[in-house]
């Protein structure tokens, strides 16, 4: 099971690696000599990857400082192994850099004023209603891959015996609706849908009802991905979250589909809707096929949210829960198996 989960990172992490580490390679012939040209160097190649400014110039500062030691010169196993322990380093302590917002915040569209903590007011709104099922809030921009993610997620959780029901929240796409009622029918769970141009809230509204009277114990819902202004986002999907608060008694996880091949344009997109709702985790989508993986150094740089899932493909089975030791083991794999030629290690 793990060694499957590995091998797929290391699958869709290829080109990524061949770009990173087969760059290192190009420049390491040996040892080298490492003056202020190889370091520029280096901080290029961890750039193209798309590890974020900050973080590329942080991890070569450290390689000069710790290789310094060793007299000015370094082999590509030393300087591997140091920008592999900043990678982890940076993966596993980020701190989210976003102000936590509540569905109750004026800036989700809420009353405002109340300002009690997540805890308490789940609390309380529990004590009012029944708990209901638990709810994914699928949520980013359009094309991200959400409705792909939530087809994952659905098959997932069916596997693992829990009773998942769809909901089609997007209704501002014509395809949408009939998209994610496809994807439904393949999976084997029901989809709840209104027609195209329906409020999301009312779908929302009746999956809950239904998820209800069929002992569905996980309600997926998807939304549209507009981004026209700040304020029609919180606007929607402050109302949908809201429902589903009152209707479980319970706030719904929320997951922000970022798509890898996005790059710095994506991650500031992603930031908007990030400091407009309440977010818990990103699913990263599209990890195959892009040399741009270090796009998970990058979200930990700018918004500190854990990554949750992985996306690397367009079949239900192409999801995987993100791991640090896994993605950094992947991401340098070859280079840690031995399998690249003319290592010291
Ligand atoms: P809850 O604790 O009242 O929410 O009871 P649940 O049975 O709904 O969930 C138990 C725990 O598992 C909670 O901490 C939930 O956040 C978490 N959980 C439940 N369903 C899911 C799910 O589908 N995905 C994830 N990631 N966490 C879940
Ligand atoms: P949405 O607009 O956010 O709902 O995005 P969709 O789920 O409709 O996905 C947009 C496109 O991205 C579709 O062609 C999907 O097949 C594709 N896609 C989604 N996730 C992945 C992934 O992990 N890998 C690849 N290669 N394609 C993906
Ligand atoms: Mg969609």
């Amino acid at each position: 099971m793990i060694k499957g989960a590995l091998n797929r990172f290391r699958e869709g992490l290829r080109k990524t690696r061949d770009g990173l580490v087969g760059g290192l390679r190009g420049l390491f012939g040996g040892r080298v000599k490492l003056d202020q040209e190889t370091l520029d160097r280096i901080e290029e190649l961890l750039i193209s990857a798309d590890m974020g400014v900050q973080s590329s110039v942080a991890i070569t500062r450290s390689i000069e400082k710790r290789l310094k030691e060793e007299g000015g010169e370094a082999s590509l196993d030393a300087v591997l192994t140091v920008i592999r322990a900043d990678v982890q380093r940076i993966l596993s302590t980020a701190k989210p850099r976003i102000r936590p917002l509540s569905w109750d915040d004026e800036a989700v569209g809420g009353k405002g004023g109340r300002k009690k903590n997540k805890d308490r007011g789940e609390a309380a709104d529990a004590a009012a209603a029944p708990a209901g099922p638990h709810v994914i809030f699928v949520v980013g921009v359009n094309g991200t891959g959400k409705t792909t993610t939530i087809a994952k997620l659905a098959h997932l959780f069916k596997g693992e015996g829990r009773r998942v029901l769809l909901a089609a929240g997007d209704t501002f796409r014509a395809a949408a609706v009939e998209q994610l009622g496809v994807w439904a029918d393949r999976i084997g769970v029901e989809c709840v849908k209104q027609g195209h141009g329906a409020d999301p809230a009312a779908v929302v509204f009746d999956a809950l009802s239904a998820a209800e009277a069929r002992g569905a114990d996980l309600v997926i819902v998807d939304t549209a991905g507009r981004l026209h202004t700040k304020s029609n986002l919180m606007d929607e999907l402050g109302k949908v979250a809201r429902v589903i608060r009152r209707k479980t008694g319970r706030d719904p996880e929320t997951l922000l589909v970022v798509d890898a091949n996005t790059g710095q344009n994506g991650l500031s997109q992603a930031k908007v809707f990030a400091e407009t709702v309440p977010v818990d985790a990103l699913v990263l989508t599209k990890l195959d096929g892009t040399a741009k993986g270090g796009i998970v150094v990058a979200i930990a740089e700018t918004l500190g949210l854990p990554v949750r899932y992985v996306g690397m493909g367009e079949k239900v089975t192409d999801l995987a829960p993100f791991d640090v030791e896994q993605f950094t083991d992947a991401l340098f794999a070859g280079w840690t198996d031995g399998e690249a030629a003319g290592d010291e290690a």
